[in-house]
């Protein structure tokens, strides 16, 4: 199984990904999640991404198709992935295509998580992880069980990213809407768009998920 989740920052893409990755067997590769990785090493990458990041902007495509190209080739995505955050540019979508046609793979369906903008504001203040671990939460929708501790790790820090603040916010909703929007359309014309609400209840977005997966033919394994 090879799926993109589409949406706006905040949409839910990487709370989906990390539920669908266990039932599926499927890697989850979120461009934002390596590129914050580079940026912690203090890569040459990470050190040119960060500045980029931190105002809202998209990093250049040259370097997130280089990112993922390499990732592509890794055995644990052999069996399948979900890809979260990218493409997010029409020419990252066309490379994507090269990508996995060299390699004897293709796309299987292209979910687009549809939100309400004024939500995503109070999703994205309201998200933190597990500074151990990565998962995620929110303080109001998906607090951890226990107040403080994380549900997966047990692990008691957690963290807040430095662009998830109501302005840079507003740019990355401008990204969104001008370079990714646009690589809907040339699904679209390749019919593998499944436009889903994503303003539903958590687990209501993973049943609809699974509900296109099936209609796909892609049945999760027992
Ligand atoms: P994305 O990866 O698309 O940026 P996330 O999956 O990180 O979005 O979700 C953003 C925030 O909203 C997180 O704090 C998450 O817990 C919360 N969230 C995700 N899906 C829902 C939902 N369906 N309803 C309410 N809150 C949600
Ligand atoms: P969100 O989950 O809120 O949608 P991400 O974690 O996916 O955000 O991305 C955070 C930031 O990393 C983006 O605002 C952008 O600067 C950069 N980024 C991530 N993926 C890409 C990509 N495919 N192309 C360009 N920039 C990217
Ligand atoms: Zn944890």
């Amino acid at each position: 199984m090879n799926i993109i989740l589409v949406g706006p920052p905040g949409a839910g893409k990487g709370t989906q990904a990390n539920i669908l990755e266990d039932r599926y067997h499927a890697k989850h590769i979120a461009t934002g999640d390596m590129l914050r990785a580079e940026v912690a090493a203090g890569t040459p990458i990470g050190l040119e991404a960060k500045a980029v990041m931190d105002a809202g902007q998209l990093v250049s495509d040259g370097i997130l198709i280089r990112m993922l190209g390499s990732r592509l080739g890794q055995p644990d995505c052999a069996h399948g992935m979900i890809l979260d955050g990218f493409p997010r540019t029409v020419p990252q979508a066309e490379a994507l295509n090269d990508l996995l046609a060299a390699s004897g793979r293709h796309l299987d369906a292209v979910i687009v998580l549809d939100v309400d903008e004024e939500a995503l504001v109070e999703r994205i203040s309201g998200r933190f992880a597990c500074a151990k671990c990565g998962a995620g939460y929110h303080r109001s929708f998906h607090p951890p069980t226990q107040n403080g501790i994380c549900d997966k790790c047990g692990g008691n820090e957690f963290s807040q990213r430095p662009d998830d603040n109501a302005d840079v916010v507003r740019r990355r909703l401008v990204a969104y809407r001008e370079q990714t929007a646009p690589i809907l359309p040339y699904y679209a014309g390749r019919n593998l768009v499944y436009k889903l609400d994503g303003m539903a209840p958590m687990d209501e977005v993973t049943k609809a998920i699974e509900n296109v997966l099936r209609q796909v033919g892609v049945a999760a394994p027992a």
